[in-house]
Protein backbone atom coordinates (compact mmCIF):
# COMPACT_ATOMS: atom_id res chain seq x y z
CA UNK A 1 0.00 0.00 0.00
CA UNK A 2 2.83 2.30 1.08
CA UNK A 3 4.95 1.23 -1.79
CA UNK A 4 1.76 2.14 -4.21
CA UNK A 5 1.47 5.51 -2.87
CA UNK A 6 5.10 5.90 -3.23
CA UNK A 7 4.91 5.15 -6.86
CA UNK A 8 1.73 7.29 -7.90
CA UNK A 9 3.82 9.74 -6.28
CA UNK A 10 6.46 8.94 -8.54
CA UNK A 11 4.46 9.20 -11.52
CA UNK A 12 2.43 12.33 -10.10
CA UNK A 13 5.79 13.94 -9.85
CA UNK A 14 6.89 12.44 -13.67
CA UNK A 15 4.14 14.15 -15.31
CA UNK A 16 4.71 16.88 -13.08
CA UNK A 17 7.88 17.45 -14.86
CA UNK A 18 6.99 16.70 -18.25
CA UNK A 19 4.27 18.81 -18.20
CA UNK A 20 6.79 21.73 -17.19
CA UNK A 21 10.07 21.03 -19.39
CA UNK A 22 10.37 21.36 -23.23
CA UNK A 23 11.04 18.08 -24.45
CA UNK A 24 12.87 19.74 -26.92
CA UNK A 25 15.82 21.33 -24.83
CA UNK A 26 15.36 20.47 -21.61
CA UNK A 27 14.54 23.68 -20.47
CA UNK A 28 11.36 24.98 -18.38
CA UNK A 29 8.28 25.64 -20.99
CA UNK A 30 5.79 27.91 -20.74
CA UNK A 31 3.94 26.50 -17.85
CA UNK A 32 6.79 26.15 -15.79
CA UNK A 33 7.82 29.71 -16.58
CA UNK A 34 4.29 31.28 -16.03
CA UNK A 35 4.18 29.52 -12.17
CA UNK A 36 7.46 30.62 -11.69
CA UNK A 37 6.49 34.24 -12.22
CA UNK A 38 3.73 34.00 -10.38
CA UNK A 39 6.37 32.59 -7.41
CA UNK A 40 8.51 35.73 -8.01
CA UNK A 41 6.05 38.44 -8.44
CA UNK A 42 4.58 37.06 -5.41
CA UNK A 43 8.10 37.20 -3.43
CA UNK A 44 9.02 40.43 -4.21
CA UNK A 45 6.10 42.09 -3.32
CA UNK A 46 6.38 40.68 -0.33
CA UNK A 47 10.35 41.98 0.08
CA UNK A 48 10.03 44.82 -2.03
CA UNK A 49 12.85 43.01 -4.29
CA UNK A 50 12.73 43.85 -7.75
CA UNK A 51 13.41 41.39 -11.06
CA UNK A 52 13.05 41.11 -14.74
CA UNK A 53 11.61 39.27 -18.02
CA UNK A 54 13.45 39.19 -20.41
CA UNK A 55 12.00 37.91 -23.73
CA UNK A 56 14.86 36.16 -26.15
CA UNK A 57 14.43 35.71 -29.91
CA UNK A 58 16.38 34.35 -32.54
CA UNK A 59 16.88 36.15 -35.82
CA UNK A 60 16.47 34.90 -38.88
CA UNK A 61 15.74 31.13 -37.04
CA UNK A 62 13.02 30.90 -39.84
CA UNK A 63 15.55 30.92 -42.62
CA UNK A 64 18.01 28.66 -41.21
CA UNK A 65 15.30 26.14 -40.39
CA UNK A 66 13.56 26.25 -44.18
CA UNK A 67 16.50 25.91 -45.99
CA UNK A 68 18.69 23.50 -43.80
CA UNK A 69 15.59 21.35 -42.40
CA UNK A 70 13.71 20.65 -38.92
CA UNK A 71 16.64 18.56 -37.41
CA UNK A 72 19.15 21.47 -37.97
CA UNK A 73 16.61 23.96 -36.62
CA UNK A 74 16.17 21.49 -33.46
CA UNK A 75 19.88 21.30 -32.96
CA UNK A 76 20.75 25.33 -33.36
CA UNK A 77 17.83 25.50 -30.64
CA UNK A 78 19.37 22.76 -28.28
CA UNK A 79 22.26 24.72 -28.60
CA UNK A 80 20.93 27.74 -27.90
CA UNK A 81 19.02 26.56 -24.65
CA UNK A 82 22.85 25.31 -23.55
CA UNK A 83 24.07 28.41 -23.94
CA UNK A 84 21.42 30.90 -22.24
CA UNK A 85 21.39 28.41 -19.62
CA UNK A 86 25.27 28.85 -19.19
CA UNK A 87 24.95 32.64 -19.48
CA UNK A 88 22.66 33.23 -16.53
CA UNK A 89 23.46 32.52 -12.79
CA UNK A 90 21.68 28.72 -11.27
CA UNK A 91 19.05 31.76 -9.57
CA UNK A 92 18.12 32.79 -12.92
CA UNK A 93 15.19 30.73 -14.80
CA UNK A 94 15.39 30.55 -18.53
CA UNK A 95 12.65 28.85 -20.54
CA UNK A 96 11.67 28.29 -23.94
CA UNK A 97 8.20 29.63 -24.47
CA UNK A 98 7.92 27.50 -28.06
CA UNK A 99 9.96 28.62 -31.49
CA UNK A 100 12.67 29.95 -31.33
CA UNK A 101 11.59 32.02 -28.49
CA UNK A 102 13.13 31.92 -25.08
CA UNK A 103 12.27 33.84 -21.81
CA UNK A 104 14.32 34.90 -18.42
CA UNK A 105 13.77 35.91 -15.24
CA UNK A 106 16.12 37.60 -13.65
CA UNK A 107 16.27 38.26 -9.74
CA UNK A 108 17.30 40.57 -7.66
CA UNK A 109 18.48 42.99 -10.22
CA UNK A 110 20.55 46.00 -9.08
CA UNK A 111 19.33 48.12 -11.81
CA UNK A 112 19.78 48.85 -15.34
CA UNK A 113 23.20 48.72 -15.86
CA UNK A 114 23.42 45.02 -14.13
CA UNK A 115 20.54 43.87 -16.55
CA UNK A 116 22.05 45.61 -19.60
CA UNK A 117 25.43 43.58 -18.48
CA UNK A 118 23.61 40.42 -18.40
CA UNK A 119 21.46 40.84 -21.70
CA UNK A 120 24.61 41.56 -23.71
CA UNK A 121 26.20 38.51 -22.16
CA UNK A 122 22.87 36.63 -23.72
CA UNK A 123 23.26 38.27 -27.18
CA UNK A 124 27.64 37.12 -27.29
CA UNK A 125 26.63 33.84 -26.21
CA UNK A 126 23.71 33.44 -29.01
CA UNK A 127 26.07 35.47 -31.94
CA UNK A 128 29.07 32.75 -31.28
CA UNK A 129 29.32 31.14 -34.30
CA UNK A 130 27.51 27.83 -34.41
CA UNK A 131 28.05 24.49 -36.20
CA UNK A 132 25.50 22.60 -38.04
CA UNK A 133 25.76 20.14 -40.44
CA UNK A 134 29.76 20.77 -40.33
CA UNK A 135 29.63 24.38 -41.44
CA UNK A 136 29.51 27.57 -39.50
CA UNK A 137 26.81 29.80 -39.10
CA UNK A 138 26.32 33.42 -37.64
CA UNK A 139 22.98 33.42 -35.58
CA UNK A 140 22.14 36.77 -33.35
CA UNK A 141 19.22 37.13 -31.44
CA UNK A 142 16.89 40.10 -30.31
CA UNK A 143 16.31 40.77 -26.72
CA UNK A 144 13.52 43.35 -24.71
CA UNK A 145 13.49 43.49 -20.86
CA UNK A 146 10.66 44.50 -18.34
CA UNK A 147 11.63 45.37 -14.88
CA UNK A 148 9.28 44.77 -11.85
CA UNK A 149 7.90 46.96 -10.35
CA UNK A 150 8.85 49.74 -13.01
CA UNK A 151 7.19 48.32 -16.46
CA UNK A 152 4.45 46.55 -14.59
CA UNK A 153 3.10 45.13 -11.39
CA UNK A 154 1.34 41.70 -12.85
CA UNK A 155 2.75 38.94 -15.00
CA UNK A 156 0.24 39.43 -18.10
CA UNK A 157 1.38 43.78 -18.10
CA UNK A 158 5.22 42.51 -17.83
CA UNK A 159 4.93 40.25 -20.49
CA UNK A 160 3.44 42.53 -22.74
CA UNK A 161 5.93 44.93 -22.32
CA UNK A 162 8.94 42.76 -22.17
CA UNK A 163 7.39 41.35 -25.94
CA UNK A 164 7.29 44.93 -27.30
CA UNK A 165 10.62 45.96 -26.02
CA UNK A 166 11.86 42.89 -27.85
CA UNK A 167 9.86 43.81 -31.14
CA UNK A 168 11.49 47.13 -30.64
CA UNK A 169 15.06 45.03 -31.10
CA UNK A 170 14.05 43.96 -33.94
CA UNK A 171 13.08 46.88 -35.50
CA UNK A 172 16.35 48.69 -34.44
CA UNK A 173 17.94 45.98 -36.46
CA UNK A 174 17.88 43.17 -34.31
CA UNK A 175 21.06 41.76 -32.33
CA UNK A 176 20.31 44.39 -29.60
CA UNK A 177 18.33 44.71 -26.91
CA UNK A 178 16.15 47.08 -25.90
CA UNK A 179 14.40 48.46 -22.39
CA UNK A 180 10.61 48.57 -22.07
CA UNK A 181 10.01 52.61 -22.20
CA UNK A 182 6.42 54.19 -22.57
CA UNK A 183 8.05 56.06 -25.72
CA UNK A 184 8.73 52.42 -27.20
CA UNK A 185 5.22 51.00 -26.56
CA UNK A 186 3.94 54.12 -28.63
CA UNK A 187 6.36 53.36 -31.35
CA UNK A 188 5.53 49.92 -30.96
CA UNK A 189 2.17 50.79 -31.82
CA UNK A 190 2.61 52.92 -34.32
CA UNK A 191 4.14 50.12 -35.92
CA UNK A 192 1.20 47.41 -34.98
CA UNK A 193 -0.70 50.21 -37.15
CA UNK A 194 1.76 50.02 -39.94
CA UNK A 195 1.16 46.66 -40.15
CA UNK A 196 -2.35 46.06 -40.04
CA UNK A 197 -2.36 48.89 -42.80
CA UNK A 198 0.69 47.21 -44.82
CA UNK A 199 -1.87 44.04 -44.78
CA UNK A 200 -4.63 45.64 -46.40
CA UNK A 201 -2.47 47.68 -48.87
CA UNK A 202 -0.81 44.71 -49.87
CA UNK A 203 -4.22 43.25 -51.15
CA UNK A 204 -5.31 46.44 -51.98
CA UNK A 205 -2.67 47.16 -54.51
CA UNK A 206 -1.22 50.07 -53.08
CA UNK A 207 2.06 49.15 -53.05
CA UNK A 208 3.80 50.58 -56.57
CA UNK A 209 7.34 50.47 -58.00
CA UNK A 210 10.01 53.56 -58.88
CA UNK A 211 12.56 52.84 -60.98
CA UNK A 212 15.61 54.78 -61.25
CA UNK A 213 18.29 55.10 -64.14
CA UNK A 214 21.98 53.78 -63.99
CA UNK A 215 23.90 55.58 -66.09
CA UNK A 216 26.84 54.28 -68.15
CA UNK A 217 29.66 56.17 -68.09
CA UNK A 218 30.94 55.71 -71.22
CA UNK A 219 28.58 56.49 -73.41
CA UNK A 220 26.32 58.12 -71.00
CA UNK A 221 23.50 56.27 -71.94
CA UNK A 222 20.37 54.97 -69.79
CA UNK A 223 21.95 50.99 -69.13
CA UNK A 224 19.17 49.62 -66.34
CA UNK A 225 17.17 50.37 -63.73
CA UNK A 226 16.57 49.87 -60.07
CA UNK A 227 13.19 49.03 -59.13
CA UNK A 228 12.46 50.79 -55.45
CA UNK A 229 9.40 49.84 -53.81
CA UNK A 230 6.97 52.61 -52.61
CA UNK A 231 3.58 52.73 -50.52
CA UNK A 232 1.56 55.36 -51.36
CA UNK A 233 -0.69 55.23 -48.21
CA UNK A 234 -3.93 57.56 -48.31
CA UNK A 235 -3.40 59.59 -45.05
CA UNK A 236 1.05 59.26 -44.80
CA UNK A 237 2.13 60.32 -48.06
CA UNK A 238 4.97 57.76 -49.81
CA UNK A 239 6.05 55.41 -46.89
CA UNK A 240 9.69 54.97 -46.78
CA UNK A 241 10.66 51.40 -48.26
CA UNK A 242 12.90 51.41 -44.90
CA UNK A 243 9.66 51.48 -43.19
CA UNK A 244 7.34 49.42 -45.08
CA UNK A 245 10.16 46.25 -46.12
CA UNK A 246 11.72 45.98 -42.72
CA UNK A 247 8.16 45.61 -41.41
CA UNK A 248 7.21 43.36 -43.91
CA UNK A 249 10.31 41.55 -43.23
CA UNK A 250 9.59 41.26 -39.38
CA UNK A 251 6.12 40.64 -39.33
CA UNK A 252 6.34 37.41 -42.08
CA UNK A 253 4.40 39.63 -44.98
CA UNK A 254 7.42 39.94 -46.81
CA UNK A 255 6.59 36.63 -48.81
CA UNK A 256 3.24 38.17 -49.91
CA UNK A 257 5.80 41.44 -51.16
CA UNK A 258 8.82 40.24 -52.08
CA UNK A 259 6.84 38.02 -54.83
CA UNK A 260 4.82 40.73 -56.17
CA UNK A 261 8.49 42.63 -56.63
CA UNK A 262 10.05 40.95 -59.30
CA UNK A 263 6.97 40.71 -61.18
CA UNK A 264 5.94 44.37 -61.34
CA UNK A 265 9.07 45.51 -63.00
CA UNK A 266 8.95 42.69 -65.12
CA UNK A 267 5.36 43.61 -66.59
CA UNK A 268 5.71 47.34 -66.96
CA UNK A 269 8.98 48.32 -67.54
CA UNK A 270 11.63 45.76 -68.75
CA UNK A 271 9.19 44.50 -71.52
CA UNK A 272 8.98 48.35 -72.87
CA UNK A 273 5.31 50.12 -72.41
CA UNK A 274 4.38 51.53 -74.71
CA UNK A 275 5.04 48.46 -76.50
CA UNK A 276 7.71 49.53 -79.29
CA UNK A 277 10.22 51.14 -76.23
CA UNK A 278 13.67 49.54 -76.40
CA UNK A 279 14.25 47.45 -72.52
CA UNK A 280 17.25 47.74 -70.57
CA UNK A 281 17.60 45.63 -67.67
CA UNK A 282 15.88 45.94 -64.28
CA UNK A 283 17.48 45.37 -60.95
CA UNK A 284 15.33 44.12 -58.11
CA UNK A 285 16.62 44.19 -54.28
CA UNK A 286 15.87 41.06 -52.77
CA UNK A 287 16.10 40.58 -48.28
CA UNK A 288 17.63 37.88 -47.20
CA UNK A 289 14.89 36.46 -46.39
CA UNK A 290 13.79 35.66 -50.21
CA UNK A 291 17.16 34.47 -50.38
CA UNK A 292 16.64 31.94 -47.85
CA UNK A 293 13.28 31.17 -48.74
CA UNK A 294 12.88 27.84 -51.16
CA UNK A 295 10.89 29.31 -53.33
CA UNK A 296 13.22 32.01 -55.04
CA UNK A 297 14.11 30.00 -58.23
CA UNK A 298 10.87 28.64 -58.58
CA UNK A 299 9.33 32.35 -58.82
CA UNK A 300 11.95 33.86 -61.03
CA UNK A 301 11.48 30.80 -62.95
CA UNK A 302 7.41 31.47 -63.44
CA UNK A 303 7.79 35.06 -63.97
CA UNK A 304 9.92 35.28 -66.82
CA UNK A 305 8.10 33.52 -69.32
CA UNK A 306 4.92 35.20 -67.88
CA UNK A 307 6.04 38.22 -68.89
CA UNK A 308 7.70 37.45 -71.94
CA UNK A 309 10.72 38.69 -70.13
CA UNK A 310 14.11 37.19 -71.31
CA UNK A 311 16.68 35.87 -68.36
CA UNK A 312 19.22 38.64 -69.43
CA UNK A 313 16.75 41.55 -68.69
CA UNK A 314 16.12 40.26 -64.89
CA UNK A 315 19.13 41.50 -62.27
CA UNK A 316 18.75 41.00 -58.43
CA UNK A 317 20.06 43.08 -55.99
CA UNK A 318 21.47 41.47 -52.49
CA UNK A 319 23.64 43.36 -49.81
CA UNK A 320 26.58 41.28 -48.14
CA UNK A 321 24.99 41.11 -45.00
CA UNK A 322 21.97 39.15 -46.57
CA UNK A 323 24.87 36.97 -48.81
CA UNK A 324 26.39 35.82 -44.59
CA UNK A 325 23.08 35.01 -43.24
CA UNK A 326 23.34 31.43 -44.54
CA UNK A 327 26.02 32.09 -46.96
CA UNK A 328 26.10 27.97 -48.27
CA UNK A 329 22.06 28.45 -49.04
CA UNK A 330 22.45 31.79 -51.01
CA UNK A 331 25.55 30.46 -52.91
CA UNK A 332 23.45 27.22 -53.71
CA UNK A 333 20.29 28.99 -54.62
CA UNK A 334 21.89 31.90 -56.48
CA UNK A 335 23.94 29.84 -58.95
CA UNK A 336 20.79 28.25 -60.05
CA UNK A 337 19.66 31.72 -60.29
CA UNK A 338 22.27 33.25 -62.46
CA UNK A 339 22.39 29.44 -64.27
CA UNK A 340 19.27 31.19 -65.76
CA UNK A 341 20.79 33.96 -67.24
CA UNK A 342 20.04 36.29 -64.09
CA UNK A 343 23.11 38.48 -62.87
CA UNK A 344 23.52 39.20 -59.51
CA UNK A 345 24.28 42.73 -58.10
CA UNK A 346 25.90 42.85 -54.59
CA UNK A 347 24.43 46.07 -53.06
CA UNK A 348 25.82 48.71 -50.30
CA UNK A 349 29.11 46.82 -51.17
CA UNK A 350 31.54 47.89 -48.51
CA UNK A 351 29.08 48.48 -45.10
CA UNK A 352 29.24 44.83 -44.55
CA UNK A 353 31.95 42.05 -44.85
CA UNK A 354 33.77 43.92 -48.00
CA UNK A 355 35.99 40.86 -48.79
CA UNK A 356 35.36 40.70 -52.98
CA UNK A 357 37.34 37.74 -53.23
CA UNK A 358 35.46 35.93 -50.52
CA UNK A 359 31.96 37.26 -52.50
CA UNK A 360 33.29 35.34 -55.50
CA UNK A 361 31.78 32.27 -54.27
CA UNK A 362 28.39 33.76 -55.38
CA UNK A 363 28.03 34.32 -59.00
CA UNK A 364 28.29 38.17 -58.97
CA UNK A 365 28.46 40.30 -61.91
CA UNK A 366 27.91 43.54 -60.47
CA UNK A 367 29.23 45.45 -57.37
CA UNK A 368 27.00 48.74 -56.18
CA UNK A 369 29.52 51.01 -54.46
CA UNK A 370 27.49 52.30 -50.93
CA UNK A 371 26.39 56.22 -51.11
CA UNK A 372 28.22 56.41 -47.79
CA UNK A 373 31.59 56.28 -50.28
CA UNK A 374 30.19 58.19 -52.60
CA UNK A 375 29.38 60.97 -50.48
CA UNK A 376 32.45 61.85 -49.43
CA UNK A 377 33.94 61.92 -52.58
CA UNK A 378 35.90 63.55 -53.77
CA UNK A 379 37.12 65.60 -51.26
CA UNK A 380 37.34 62.64 -48.38
CA UNK A 381 40.75 61.06 -48.49
CA UNK A 382 39.84 57.31 -46.84
CA UNK A 383 36.26 57.42 -49.10
CA UNK A 384 38.74 58.35 -52.32
CA UNK A 385 41.41 55.57 -51.80
CA UNK A 386 38.34 53.19 -50.79
CA UNK A 387 36.40 53.81 -53.87
CA UNK A 388 39.79 53.37 -55.89
CA UNK A 389 40.50 49.97 -54.16
CA UNK A 390 37.09 48.40 -54.67
CA UNK A 391 37.12 49.65 -58.23
CA UNK A 392 40.56 47.71 -58.83
CA UNK A 393 39.41 44.88 -57.04
CA UNK A 394 36.47 44.86 -58.71
CA UNK A 395 37.82 44.95 -62.39
CA UNK A 396 40.08 41.84 -61.54
CA UNK A 397 37.21 40.04 -60.81
CA UNK A 398 35.55 41.04 -63.78
CA UNK A 399 32.97 42.55 -61.88
CA UNK A 400 30.99 45.61 -63.40
CA UNK A 401 31.05 48.56 -60.80
CA UNK A 402 28.08 51.04 -60.12
CA UNK A 403 28.54 53.91 -57.95
CA UNK A 404 25.02 54.55 -56.15
CA UNK A 405 23.71 58.05 -54.59
CA UNK A 406 25.88 60.48 -57.39
CA UNK A 407 24.56 63.90 -56.35
CA UNK A 408 27.05 66.11 -57.75
CA UNK A 409 29.07 66.81 -60.89
CA UNK A 410 32.32 66.34 -58.80
CA UNK A 411 31.72 63.20 -57.86
CA UNK A 412 30.04 62.41 -61.32
CA UNK A 413 33.92 63.23 -62.88
CA UNK A 414 35.80 61.36 -59.83
CA UNK A 415 34.04 58.37 -60.53
CA UNK A 416 34.67 58.77 -64.28
CA UNK A 417 38.79 58.85 -63.55
CA UNK A 418 38.48 56.66 -61.09
CA UNK A 419 37.06 54.09 -64.17
CA UNK A 420 33.60 53.08 -62.49
CA UNK A 421 31.32 51.80 -64.70
CA UNK A 422 27.95 52.97 -64.00
CA UNK A 423 26.35 55.63 -61.69
CA UNK A 424 23.02 55.41 -60.01
CA UNK A 425 22.15 58.94 -58.23
CA UNK A 426 19.79 62.16 -58.14
CA UNK A 427 21.93 63.82 -59.77
CA UNK A 428 21.08 61.25 -63.09
CA UNK A 429 17.71 60.84 -62.21
CA UNK A 430 15.59 60.03 -59.02
CA UNK A 431 13.24 56.97 -58.44
CA UNK A 432 10.28 58.05 -60.89
CA UNK A 433 7.00 56.03 -62.01
CA UNK A 434 6.32 54.09 -65.05
CA UNK A 435 5.01 57.07 -66.92
CA UNK A 436 8.24 59.10 -66.59
CA UNK A 437 10.51 56.17 -67.54
CA UNK A 438 8.97 55.84 -70.70
CA UNK A 439 9.96 59.58 -71.22
CA UNK A 440 14.03 58.09 -70.80
CA UNK A 441 13.52 55.16 -72.69
CA UNK A 442 12.14 56.95 -75.38
CA UNK A 443 15.53 59.33 -75.57
CA UNK A 444 16.94 56.25 -75.42
CA UNK A 445 15.81 55.16 -78.62
CA UNK A 446 16.46 58.28 -79.97
CA UNK A 447 19.90 59.24 -79.37
CA UNK A 448 20.89 63.15 -80.04
P1 LIG B 1 19.14 50.51 -51.86
O1 LIG B 1 18.94 49.23 -52.61
O2 LIG B 1 20.55 50.87 -51.49
O3 LIG B 1 18.49 51.63 -52.78
C1 LIG B 1 19.05 52.88 -53.00
C2 LIG B 1 18.38 53.91 -52.14
O4 LIG B 1 19.11 55.14 -52.26
C3 LIG B 1 16.97 54.24 -52.55
O5 LIG B 1 16.25 54.60 -51.38
C4 LIG B 1 17.15 55.46 -53.44
O6 LIG B 1 16.00 56.24 -53.53
C5 LIG B 1 18.25 56.16 -52.69
N1 LIG B 1 19.02 57.05 -53.56
C6 LIG B 1 19.29 56.87 -54.86
N2 LIG B 1 20.07 57.86 -55.33
C7 LIG B 1 20.30 58.69 -54.29
C8 LIG B 1 21.05 59.91 -54.14
O7 LIG B 1 21.65 60.43 -55.07
N3 LIG B 1 21.08 60.46 -52.91
C9 LIG B 1 20.41 59.93 -51.86
N4 LIG B 1 20.47 60.56 -50.69
N5 LIG B 1 19.69 58.78 -51.96
C10 LIG B 1 19.66 58.16 -53.16
P2 LIG B 1 14.86 53.94 -51.08
O8 LIG B 1 14.05 53.86 -52.31
O9 LIG B 1 14.34 54.68 -49.90
O10 LIG B 1 15.22 52.48 -50.68
C11 LIG B 1 15.87 52.17 -49.50
C12 LIG B 1 16.19 50.71 -49.40
O11 LIG B 1 15.00 49.93 -49.28
C13 LIG B 1 16.89 50.17 -50.63
O12 LIG B 1 18.23 50.53 -50.54
C14 LIG B 1 16.61 48.71 -50.50
O13 LIG B 1 17.54 48.11 -49.62
C15 LIG B 1 15.24 48.66 -49.84
N6 LIG B 1 14.23 48.35 -50.88
C16 LIG B 1 13.62 49.18 -51.73
N7 LIG B 1 12.75 48.51 -52.52
C17 LIG B 1 12.84 47.21 -52.17
C18 LIG B 1 12.19 46.01 -52.63
O14 LIG B 1 11.39 46.00 -53.55
N8 LIG B 1 12.54 44.84 -52.01
C19 LIG B 1 13.46 44.81 -51.01
N9 LIG B 1 13.77 43.64 -50.47
N10 LIG B 1 14.07 45.92 -50.57
C20 LIG B 1 13.78 47.11 -51.13
CA1 LIG C 1 19.62 48.27 -54.25
CA1 LIG D 1 22.40 50.24 -52.33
Amino acid sequence: MGRDVTLAALAEQKVQELAHTDSLTGLPNRNRFLGKLGAMLARSRRREGSFAVCFIDLDGFKSINDSLGHDAGDELLRQMALRLRGALRETDLIARLGGDEFVALIEETSGVAHLARVGQKMLDTIGASLQLQGSDYLVTGSLGIAQYPLDGEDAATLLKQADSAMYQAKDRGKNNLQFYTAELATESARLSALEAELRMALQRDELTLYYQPKIDLASGRLCGVEALVRWLHPERGLVPPVDCVGLAEERGLSEPLGRWVPRLPASSCATGSPPGLPTVPVAVNLSARQVGSDSLVNDVQQALPEFDLAATDLEVELTESALMTDPKHAGDVLHQVAAMGVALSIDDFGTGYSSLSYLKRFPARLVKIDRAFVDGLPDDGDDLAITRAVIAMAHSLKLTVVAEGVETQAQLQVLRQLGCDQVQGYLLGRPMPTSELDGQLLALATPG
